[in-house]
């Protein structure tokens, strides 16, 4: 066997211990005689295990008892679209921050359902930095003010929570959550997708205040409305049983690793190792603001992009695979989750500085 370190923005790499207690829990999980995946979803085995995993996450994240957890299917992006059937709730117009491609792809998906005010813009500066508070010009009539806390294309992370008032915020924290301590009574709504901090994809996540549910637009898909799926408790349909099951096992090792505190230095380590090194050289360039670096997707450009394929190939044998940018950034990214360890960065930044020093 030989593991290579991941730097994919997602599906993303899973922490090594994990995958060996699902290696030796595959064909049974305790004394049930089966696989996880095989597992009624109402039977009492299955059950447990999904009643674990909320606990541990509640406990992981400190989430107050008046905040509902959902385990449902369809991405970060299908969230696109329930957010503003959910939270509307009889308003004509919600606020967006637009700070990079995937708070775009929100802001489009909820203008076929809103009016969509955009409170706060950095796209003729390229998605380079977070609007500061100062910049927001928020509606007090609008329903909530959506953001995207880690831009994962761009690389771009709020330093800060924005101040809403009254209004519910909500976030986008598919490539954020986990990796740092938050404070969940913030938000009115925490929506994830599974694939990047918290386990296989399938799985998706969301926090909800309970004042907010039970207000959907009357042709809310049921599979999309958070009132009906609270009540089912994820269960109105068949929820993504193996990968709520691995979800649980990352927050059984997040909880060994110390629980958020502990993953924040980690994190805060292994971005400041990658961004040294970056800045120091003149071959590589990160084009992002230094109060607005992302944690978990770090960009960067070769001095000479001719050079791209060849770094690329280099990398990827000696084992260092997923590096290349965003079609739409060009040039490379590493994503630094959770999962990837300390070794992973210090093997990247040691492989960079002998491929300056051949190259640059
Ligand atoms: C990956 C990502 C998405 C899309 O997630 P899907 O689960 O593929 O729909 C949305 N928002 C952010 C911030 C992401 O990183």
């Amino acid at each position: 066997m030989a593991r290579v370190y991941n730097f994919s923005a997602g599906p993303a790499m899973l922490p090594e211990p994990v995958l060996r207690r699902a290696r030796d829990e595959m064909l049974e999980w305790h004394a049930s005689g089966m696989c996880v995946a095989e597992m009624s979803h109402r039977g009492q085995d299955f059950m447990s295990i999904a009643a674990q995993a909320e606990a541990d996450l509640r406990e992981l994240l400190g989430i107050p008892s008046n905040y509902q957890v959902l385990f449902l299917q369809g991405g970060a992006s299908t969230q696109f679209t329930a957010v503003p059937m959910n939270l509307l709730r009889g308003a004509a117009s919600a606020d967006y921050l637009n700070t990079g491609s995937w708070s775009k792809k929100a802001i489009a998906e909820a203008r076929r359902y809103a009016e969509v005010r955009v409170a706060a813009t950095t796209e003729t500066e390229r998605f380079t930095r977070a609007p500061a508070q100062t910049e927001l010009s928020l509606d007090p009539a609008a329903a909530y003010v959506h953001y995207t806390p880690n831009e994962t294309i761009e690389g771009v992370e709020f330093s800060y929570v924005p101040e809403t008032g009254d209004r519910p915020l909500v976030a986008d924290m598919s490539s954020t959550i986990l990796s740092r301590p938050i404070e969940v009574s913030r938000f009115g709504l925490i929506y994830a997708g599974a694939q990047k901090n918290i386990g296989p994809a399938g799985l998706t996540i969301i926090i909800v205040r309970e004042d907010l549910l039970g207000d959907a637009m009357a042709v809310t898909p049921t599979m999309l409305d958070y009132q009906v799926q609270a009540k089912n408790d994820s269960m109105y349909n068949t929820p993504p049983t193996y990968a709520w099951y691995l979800a649980g096992l990352v927050f059984e090792w997040l909880k060994g690793l110390g629980g958020l505190a502990g993953m924040a230095e980690i994190n805060a380590r292994k971005a400041q190792r990658l961004y040294h090194a970056i800045d120091r050289s003149s071959f590589y360039h990160n084009p992002v603001a230094l109060d607005s670096r992302s944690w978990m997707n770090v960009p960067f450009t070769l001095a000479d992009a001719a050079l791209d394929e060849t770094f690329l190939k280099e990398a990827k044998a000696a084992r260092l695979t997923t590096l290349k940018g965003h079609r739409s950034v060009g040039g490379m990214r590493a994503s630094l989750y959770n999962a990837m360890p300390e070794e992973g960065v210090e093997a990247l930044v040691d492989f960079m500085s002998e491929f300056e020093r051949r190259y640059g």
